[in-house]
């Protein structure tokens, strides 16, 4: 998302949105790359086993633990995590070339993930979305059906970890129940907002002057 052609050319900004399973991230995801704006999602690696509905290249790419293990010992992913038992981790690559181009990059990790890539992209915007209230976050996962007892337990206790990490992230959006538009706009705003930063337009004098 561009604000003025004063803004175009410009490297794209890179987005780590986190939040507890049913904090609505998913759909307010789905949002932004189906309406306005100009945002790439990075499609992680996973070896967690695919869930129902789930497509290998469009949700996850998803793989052994070998090959995990090994694309960590070539160095070939920007960040990775365990996360229930499962690794999870951003290919390095795409990224990279997405950012190149312009294109707004949304990484959806958790927040041990979300703080490896902050220290290597310091300009990263860090965006945690939450549930109103605890309450709402168990009523979501129960609601959702798919998950045992222990996963449901686990969420949770995950859920609480994350929220003890509330102070590393640069925004909060709440997600509140049937509001997932306006959780989805605010990001958008967020964008617009910051690349109007002096910071990220360092070279305008120069553009302002003819001199670029
Ligand atoms: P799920 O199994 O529900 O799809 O995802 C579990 C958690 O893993 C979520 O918090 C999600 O944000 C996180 N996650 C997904 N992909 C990545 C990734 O590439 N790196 C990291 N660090 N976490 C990820």
């Amino acid at each position: 998302m561009k604000g003025s052609s004063i803004l175009q050319n410009k490297p794209g900004i890179l987005f780590i949105i986190s939040g507890p399973a049913g904090s609505g991230k998913g759909t307010i995801i789905k949002n932004l790359l189906e309406g306005k704006g100009d945002f790439v999602y990075s499609v992680s690696a996973t070896t967690r086993a695919p869930r129902p509905g789930e497509e290998n290249g469009v949700h996850y790419h998803f793989i052994t633990r070998e090959d995990f293990e090994d694309r960590i010992y070539h160095s070939t992913m920007l960040e990775y995590a365990e996360y229930c038992g499962n690794y999870y981790g951003t290919p390095r690559r795409e990224v990279e070339a997405a950012l190149a181009e312009g294109h707004s990059v949304i990484l959806e990790i958790e927040v041990k993930g979300a703080m490896q890539v902050k220290r290597l992209f310091p300009e990263a915007v860090m965006v945690l979305i939450l549930p109103p209230d605890f309450a709402t976050l168990e009523a979501r996962l129960r609601g959702r059906g798919t998950n045992d007892e222990d996963d449901i337990q686990n969420r949770l206790q995950t859920a609480k970890t994350e929220l003890s990490h509330f102070d590393t992230y640069d925004y909060f959006v709440l997600n509140d129940n049937g509001k997932s538009d306006e959780a989805a706009d605010t990001i958008r705003a967020i964008a617009e907002i910051e690349q109007h930063k002096v910071k990220r337009n360092a070279d305008f004098p120069d553009i302002f002057f003819g001199r670029k």
